[in-house]
């Protein structure tokens, strides 16, 4: 990664988001995290909307450190379960957030159900010179009957993405930041950042 890059601040704690988001911006910033900027706090997220959530992160870590910089918020939206577990993903099973519980959650709740289509939705906001700005990026998929591979993190380990017969948690980590739903809404930012750094 090279110092020369402009900075740019993503507001997150998951070190597995920051892995993936620093993996695709690596040739075009230089990705400051939440600590480097002396940030430790834990963002309540309140809202009913991925928007809302991804807003209140990235206007509550300006509020208290005056960077511009941006917030995600995902999550997995199953049409069998009425959209959930949506904005409560991370904690759908209840607290402390635990991927293997979540997964055993959903997969418990679909036993015997046969339609399995879902998508995790990405929301990116950005704060930049005191205007919001959001991006979006969706992947289709179904759910598993029973979590397979190793790899990624959340519910990878359950959604085989469309089009493929491995799972997110099976595919090299390049693949999956080549599809995800999180690429296709960094791929939005950098297109914009992009047109507004060549204004
Ligand atoms: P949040 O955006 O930090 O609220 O995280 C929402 C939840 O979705 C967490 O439980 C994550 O583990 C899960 N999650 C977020 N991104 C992914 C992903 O790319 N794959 C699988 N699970 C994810």
């Amino acid at each position: 990664m090279s110092a020369n890059l402009p900075p740019l601040v993503f507001a997150t704690n998951n070190a597995n988001k920051l892995a993936e988001v620093q993996a695709m911006l690596a040739n075009e910033y230089r990705i400051v995290t939440l600590s480097d900027i002396g940030f430790y706090d834990d963002i309540p997220e309140p809202y009913p909307t991925f928007r809302g959530n991804a807003w209140t992160k990235a206007q509550t870590v300006f509020e208290q450190t005056g960077y511009d910089c941006f917030a995600e918020d995902t999550g997995l939206v199953v049409d069998a379960l009425q959209g959930e577990p949506g904005v409560l993903s991370a904690r759908y099973a209840g607290e402390p957030s635990n991927a293997r519980n979540n997964i055993e959650l959903v997969l418990q709740r679909m036993q015997d159900i046969t339609h399995r289509q879902a998508r995790f939705v990405t929301v990116i906001a950005l704060l930049q010179k005191g205007e919001i700005h959001y991006f979006e990026g969706t992947v289709e998929g179904t759910i598993r009957h029973e979590a397979s591979g190793e790899g990624g993190f959340g519910y990878d380990p359950i959604f085989q993405p469309n089009g493929y017969t491995i799972t997110f948690s099976e595919m090299p980590k390049s693949e999956k930041n080549r599809i995800s739903h999180r690429a296709k809404a960094v791929a939005q930012l950098v297109d914009f950042l992009k047109k507004t750094t060549a204004e």
